[in-house]
């Protein structure tokens, strides 16, 4: 594979005929480290990697924090490092910026430390100088640091299209000490990401002509994965929130950032994403909504609509309810949206239409039924605020 060819997996996987069905394929990083304290043994693991001198991706910010913390660490443990700071926007100018500083620079290896943006134009720099890539993120709020492809944006923010990799993270280290630290709002959304992975797995794997994201069939392991992860956060998200809150790691914290990075991660990348995302894609087009919600809170409002357009009722008040819980946005106004914004809807239908996966639902998707079933899921989630109160949401929007 060529350092700046672009990778396919859709045509890599595609049936060699017509008459026949895409392969079942499943990926992952290769390593998946998880606990509280684990950034302080980062050089210990780096051996795993095999590179001795290496570029660290991290925001100005984080180069004070968790990032300036771990090359230190990484230096007393004899490695050379070399900074790269993330300037805010997965963009091709902002890596192309990174491929042209770092190329020549000697590094065998790419750590991004961060955020979602900040992990996915890591995986691209990485890919580019084809060198391992190690993820570090800072947050549970999405699903980002374990799959094999990145969401490319605007510069002012609009994604415009994923790009794949042939090779997932040579490890992924997640920090559960540092998720305690972040605001709750991350964890929170993080949850909202990771319950689409379920539902969007299933309709996938439903359709025997639905497709992962990587263009193949998905595997009995993706969906089990995709159920383990719905399961755990019914069972431990609001307690792993209340964890959040009051700085501390617990049993149900640790669980749910697995659930938030590993499994939701691998199940939605081998699994196989639906309606959810695309609605939640879709909204990033809309100024408002993109400049205050994080990832996962569209998705959660997604996830609602999704299961309102294949008409499980009992599962989306289900899912309402638990959203209610622990704070996502269950209604339009939870988004700064009303049902009468007719242009906000109207771009949120028209893109979801043009989601590349939205073939992947058991009926025909059009603007229409999207426009409908938003709505509906407005209506459902208007309802169950009135009766249950929003005061989780309220608590984490308070700012
Ligand atoms: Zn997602």
């Amino acid at each position: 594979m060529g350092t700046a060819e672009p990778y396919q997996p859709h045509s890599m996987y595609a049936p060699g005929a017509p008459d026949r069905v895409a392969p079942r394929v499943f990926i992952s990083p290769q390593r998946y480290v998880q606990g509280d304290g684990v950034l302080g043994e980062m050089g210990r693991y780096m051996s795993l990697v095999g590179s001795d001198r290496v570029a660290i991706l991290m925001s100005a910010r984080g180069r004070t924090g968790e990032g300036g913390r771990m090359t230190r660490g990484l230096e007393a443990a004899g490695l050379d490092t070399v900074a790269a700071i993330f300037g805010g926007e997965c963009s091709v100018v902002e890596i192309d910026r990174h491929v042209t500083a770092l190329a020549g620079s000697g590094v065998g290896a790419l750590i991004a430390i961060g955020g979602g943006k900040c992990v996915d134009a890591g995986k691209a720099v990485a890919h580019r100088l084809d060198i391992p890539l190690v993820v570090v993120p800072t947050l549970a709020s999405n699903d980002a640091p374990c799959s094999a492809l990145s969401v490319i944006y605007t510069p002012e923010g609009v994604s415009t299209h994923v790009e794949f990799y042939p090779n997932g993270p040579a490890m992924v280290v997640v920090d559960t000490g540092i998720v305690a630290a972040a605001p709750e709002r991350f964890l929170v959304s993080g949850m909202g990401d990771a319950m689409a992975t379920w539902y969007e797995a299933r309709v996938t794997m439903a359709n025997p002509r639905g497709l992962s994201s990587i263009g193949a069939r998905p595997t009995i392991a993706s969906s089990a994965i995709g159920e383990s992860c719905a399961a755990t956060l019914y069972a431990h998200g609001v307690t792993a929130a209340a964890a959040v809150a009051a700085g501390t790691v617990t049993e149900s914290l640790e669980l749910v950032v697995e659930a938030n990075t590993l499994l939701s991660g691998i199940g939605f990348e081998s699994g196989g994403l639906a309606a959810a995302h695309g609605i939640a894609q879709s909204c990033t087009a809309i100024p408002g909504v993109h400049a205050h919600y994080l990832h996962g809170e569209m998705v959660a409002f997604g996830v609602v609509t999704q299961l309102v357009m294949e008409g499980l009722a009992d599962e989306a008040q289900q899912v309402v309810d638990f959203f209610i819980d622990v704070g996502l946005p269950v209604h339009l106004g939870h988004l700064a949206l009303g049902p009468s914004d007719t242009d906000a809807l109207d771009t949120i239908s028209a893109g979801t239409v043009e989601f590349p996966m939205i073939g992947n639902m058991p009926m025909p998707v059009d603007a229409r039924l999207v426009r409908s079933s938003l709505l509906a899921a407005h209506e459902l989630g208007s309802a169950a605020v009135a009766d249950r109160g929003d005061g989780a949401y309220a608590r984490l929007h308070a700012d």
